[in-house]
């Protein structure tokens, strides 16, 4: 079956990037700048992979020209992962030949568990041949995540630390909240303490307010790290963040494969899937 868009539309800013753009002008004006998403993923067919490295390429160009507080987070399956690996970095890497002219950044994004090792095995390579123009995401949940930080912040990469989106089993995951705030805590903490600007991505009130009593008591200044947020989430908390020097950045997707992505935020939450009934018996 498939769903109207006006259903994902609070969590996806538009089907296309010029829908997107006024969006995107907006959060800028407030203070907060963009990572901007082109949804999609498991991709299996080269042709397709290679059409999004050219829409990514030109996405990179046009945040550019228009002069927007914005760079990109891809999914390494986007772009070929499952098709083959070396296929793959190289699709990364055109990217990241753009991204490096211009002076802009790739962010990639974490999937789930079967990605992981290929992810940094990809992002590795990449940050050697681009340095601070590639970043990557860690996810608190992982038990591995424990040995990859030390690895990952030793390199002094740009890291962003997410609680982690995808179903995993226990024998790779914590399952429990409480246990994932206190790994996502410390984690916090080792990136602040050994990485030049960390990404601290969660709406989690408990873990901001960690995060900024944590930096206060230990004159980390507010300019040394960056929150993270996702687009239809918390705009107003994201608001006040910057009204009170904080750096604020909002993960904004947009394009027309948006279901596995809408999913995910209702799996999430029960408050979005109460907010997605509501839009619904609005019609
Ligand atoms: C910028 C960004 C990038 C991400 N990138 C990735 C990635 O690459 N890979 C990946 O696996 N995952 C990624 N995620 C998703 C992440 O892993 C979590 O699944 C998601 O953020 C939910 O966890 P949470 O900590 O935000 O809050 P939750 O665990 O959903 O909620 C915890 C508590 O926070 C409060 N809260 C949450 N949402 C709201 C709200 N809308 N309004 C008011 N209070 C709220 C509530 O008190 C709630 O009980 C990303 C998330 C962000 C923000």
């Amino acid at each position: 079956m498939k769903l109207p868009f006006f259903l994902a539309r609070r969590f996806v800013a538009g089907k296309t990037f010029d829908e997107t753009i006024p969006k995107i002008k907006d959060l800028n004006d407030k203070g907060i700048k963009v990572t901007l998403d082109l949804l999609g993923e498991n991709v299996k067919k080269k042709t397709t992979a290679d059409d999004t490295v050219e829409i990514y390429r030109q996405l990179l160009q046009e945040i550019h020209n228009a002069g927007l507080k914005s760079t990109i987070s891809i999914k390494l399956t986007m772009l070929g992962m499952d098709i083959d690996e070396e296929y793959c970095k190289n699709n990364v890497f055109k990217l990241l030949d753009l991204a490096k002219e211009l002076n802009s950044f790739v962010r990639i994004d974490m999937e789930g568990s079967d990605y992981t090792q290929r992810t940094i095995d990809i992002f590795k390579d990449a940050f050697e041949k681009y340095g601070k123009h590639v970043g990557i995401v860690l996810q608190a949940y992982l038990h591995r995540t424990k040995e990859d930080i030390e690895e990952l912040t030793d390199l002094e990469a740009d890291i962003r630390l997410c609680k982690g989106a995808y179903k995993e089993p226990k024998l790779i995951a914590l399952q429990d909240m409480a246990d994932i705030r206190e790994a996502f805590k410390n984690y916090s903490k080792v990136l602040l303490e050994k990485t030049d600007f960390p990404r601290i991505a969660t709406h989690d009130e408990e873990l901001v307010d960690f995060v900024k009593n944590y930096t206060d008591k230990n004159n980390i200044n507010k300019d040394r790290f960056e929150f993270q947020m996702l687009y239809g989430l918390r705009q107003e908390t994201m608001e006040n963040l910057t009204k009170n020097g904080f750096n604020a950045r909002i993960y904004v997707p947009f394009g027309t494969m948006w279901f596995p992505y809408f999913k995910r935020r209702l799996m999430e939450r029960k408050e979005n899937i109460f907010f997605v009934l509501k839009t619904l018996l609005k019609k």
